[in-house]
C-alpha cells in the first residue's frame, strides 16, 4: 500500500466520524456520543465516515465491527462513506504504511526518539500522573548516546517516543470551551510507536481523520485530555486542524463508567429486553437534554433539535428505570 492512502479526496463541507474500537459490543455510552456526533455532522448538512480503530489486533474482532455496523444502523445512525462497505482503506490495522509515512515526517524534523523504558519503569511509585491517568514521561531516554542506544537496541525492541516542547497548547472546545493544556507537564513525551510495533493511538487518529477530511471530531469527554496532543501533531505535520466536540459520558446507575464489558448496556440486552431501535434513540436524546421526554424518535427527526446548548456538561448517570425493565 503506498501513500494513496493518505489522501482521501479533499472535502468543503462539513465532515464527522465514527470511530469505534472493535474489542467488544458497543455499549451505550458509545452509542450516545455517536447520536450526538452523527447529529452534529448532519445538523451542518455533512457527511459522516466509519473509519474502524482496530489498532490492537489482538483485542479487534470482525465479528465486533459487523456488530457495531449492525447496532448503529438499527438506531438509524447511517454513515456516508466507510466501515466494510468502505473496504480496507477505513481499518487502522491496513494503514500502517501511511502511518510509517507520517513517523519518517517527524523524525526528518529530529523529534522521534527510542525509549526502552519498561513498564515498571515508566509506573515508578513517584511518577507524576497525567489527568488520563497515564504517568508522565520523565524523559529519561530523551538524550541517550547513540552508542548507548546501539547497545540497548541489541537485547531490547525499543518504542519510539515525540519530544514535545513545554508550550500551552489552547483550543476551543464546541461543548466544553476553552481547554489550555502545558505539554511538558501534562503529558510529557508522547508515545508514536509501540515496542511490539503498534502506532498508538494520537498518531493514527490524526493521520487518519486528516487524510479522510475530517473537519469535526465529536467524541467522548475521556479523551479531552488528549485533544491538545493531537493538536500538536496537526501541526507539526501541518494539516487543518478539526473543530473538537466533547461529549459528556454516560455512567451506570452506581456512578461507574461504562465498559464494553457491561452486558446488560450492550445493544443486545436492550433488544432483548424488547426496546425498538427508536425508543433507544429517544432515552439517548433525553438524557442528552434534547427531548424533554424519553419518547421513541428517530435520529433524523431529532435533527432540528439538536443543540449543545442543550447538553449537559456533567457525566450522565442513567437512571435505573430508563434502560431497565
Ligand atoms: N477508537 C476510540 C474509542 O472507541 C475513539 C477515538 C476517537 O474518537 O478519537 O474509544
Amino acid at each position: 500500500m503506498g501513500s494513496v492512502v493518505g489522501r482521501f479526496a479533499p472535502e468543503q463541507s462539513t465532515v464527522g466520524r465514527f470511530a469505534p474500537s472493535p474489542s467488544g459490543k458497543l455499549h451505550l455510552g458509545n452509542l450516545f456520543c455517536s447520536l450526538l456526533a452523527w447529529l452534529s455532522a448532519k445538523q451542518q448538512g455533512g457527511k459522516v465516515i466509519l473509519r474502524i480503530e482496530d489498532l490492537d489486533r489482538e483485542r479487534s474482532r470482525m465479528e465486533y465491527v459487523r456488530q457495531a455496523e449492525e447496532d448503529l444502523r438499527f438506531l438509524g445512525l447511517f454513515w456516508d462513506e466507510g466501515g466494510t462497505v468502505g473496504g480496507q482503506d477505513y481499518f487502522q490495522s491496513n494503514r500502517d504504511a501511511y502511518y510509517e509515512e507520517l513517523l519518517n515526517k517527524l523524525k526528518k524534523q529530529g523529534l522521534v526518539y527510542p525509549c526502552f523504558c519498561t513498564r515498571a519503569e515508566l509506573h515508578a511509585a513517584n511518577a507524576p500522573h497525567a489527568s488520563d491517568g497515564d504517568p508522565v514521561y520523565s524523559g529519561k531516554c530523551r538524550n541517550l548516546s547513540s552508542e548507548t542506544v546501539k547497545k540497548l537496541q541489541e537485547s531490547r525492541v525499543p518504542a519510539l517516543r515525540l519530544k514535545i516542547p513545554a508550550e500551552m497548547v489552547s483550543f476551543t472546545d464546541g461543548h466544553y470551551g476553552e481547554i489550555s493544556q502545558n505539554l511538558e507537564r501534562d503529558c510529557g513525551d508522547f508515545i508514536l510507536r509501540r515496542s511490539d510495533g503498534i502506532f498508538a493511538y494520537q498518531l493514527a487518529v490524526v493521520a487518519d481523520d486528516a487524510a479522510m477530511g475530517v473537519t469535526q471530531v465529536v467524541r467522548g469527554r475521556d479523551l479531552l485530555s488528549s485533544t491538545p496532543r493531537q493538536i500538536y501533531l496537526y501541526r507539526l505535520l501541518d494539516f487543518p486542524v478539526p473543530e473538537f466536540a466533547h461529549t459528556p459520558l454516560l455512567l451506570a446507575p452506581d456512578g461507574r463508567r461504562l465498559s464494553k464489558r457491561d452486558r446488560d448496556v450492550s445493544l443486545d440486552a436492550l433488544k432483548e429486553r424488547g426496546f425498538s431501535g427508536e425508543d433507544i434513540v429517544g432515552r439517548l436524546a433525553f438524557l442528552a437534554g434534547l427531548l424533554d421526554m424519553p419518547q421513541p424518535i428517530t435520529p433524523t427527526e431529532l435533527i432540528p433539535l439538536f443543540d449543545w446548548k442543550k447538553v449537559p456538561k456533567e457525566d450522565i448517570c442513567l437512571p435505573q428505570n430508563l434502560f431497565f425493565r
